[in-house]
């Protein structure tokens, strides 16, 4: 987990938002590899080992599958040209969320994107934290706090959660997520194929307040 990055993280459990108390026991530059996230508000432990964060709650919830090696060092090329598009990834800065099954983009997007952080959730290929990658394994929750990402991209088993994906997200960030998924009221589609939808996020539209003129 690149150190940067936890202040972008929340609590998974809920309540209010509240910033995650990190202690790291071994580094490997800037990236935890062994530590523990402190929750100051519900005082939820979530242990850091090998680089990946693990806020599984297990309570009820199924477990996630053991990952799978990746087919090839650079994982899926065809996939991480896709994400750079949906996601207009065409300057630096920030980070993006791959949950699931977009983990496999992770690595060549590497390579196709500069100076952009990667958080994989619950992935399903064997990836290294480190080096711009960050891993966290979860419920299916996305414990990002309101406002904090660039782009988040959720495949069929995190469809459940594009209302929490669609409050992480910062103004015009992008969304992805299976056709099957409902579009949150404060997204706005840009398009869709037989596959997914990529939407941005508005503008907030509470109440627009008229400005007093005299
Ligand atoms: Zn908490």
């Amino acid at each position: 987990m690149f150190i940067e990055l936890v202040e972008s993280l929340r609590c998974p459990r809920p309540h209010e938002f509240t910033w995650l108390v990190a202690s790291t026991l071994e580094m490997a530059g800037r990236d935890i590899r062994r530590g523990l996230l402190g929750c100051p508000s519900c005082s939820a432990r979530y242990p850091i080992r090998d680089g990946v964060v693990d806020f599984q709650t297990r309570d009820g919830t199924t477990p996630i599958p053991d990952s799978t090696p990746l087919a090839s060092a650079t994982g899926d090329a065809e996939l991480a040209m896709r994400v750079a598009a949906l996601f207009d990834l065409t300057s630096p800065g920030g980070f993006i969320v791959l949950a699931g099954e977009w983990g496999h983009a992770a690595p060549a997007l590497l390579g196709v994107v500069e100076g952009v952080e990667i958080l994989v959730l619950n992935t399903t290929v064997a990836l290294t934290s480190g080096n711009g990658i960050s891993l966290a394994r979860t419920d299916g929750a996305i414990p990002i706090r309101p406002g904090a990402a660039r782009a988040i991209a959720l495949d069929e088993r995190h469809s459940p959660h594009v209302g929490a994906a669609a409050r992480a997200l910062r103004q015009y960030g992008r969304l992805v997520a299976p056709v099957g998924a409902t579009l949150p009221a404060d997204l706005e589609e840009l398009a869709r194929d037989g596959r997914d939808w990529v939407a941005t996020k508005r503008l907030e539209t509470t109440e627009a307040v008229p400005l007093r003129r005299g």
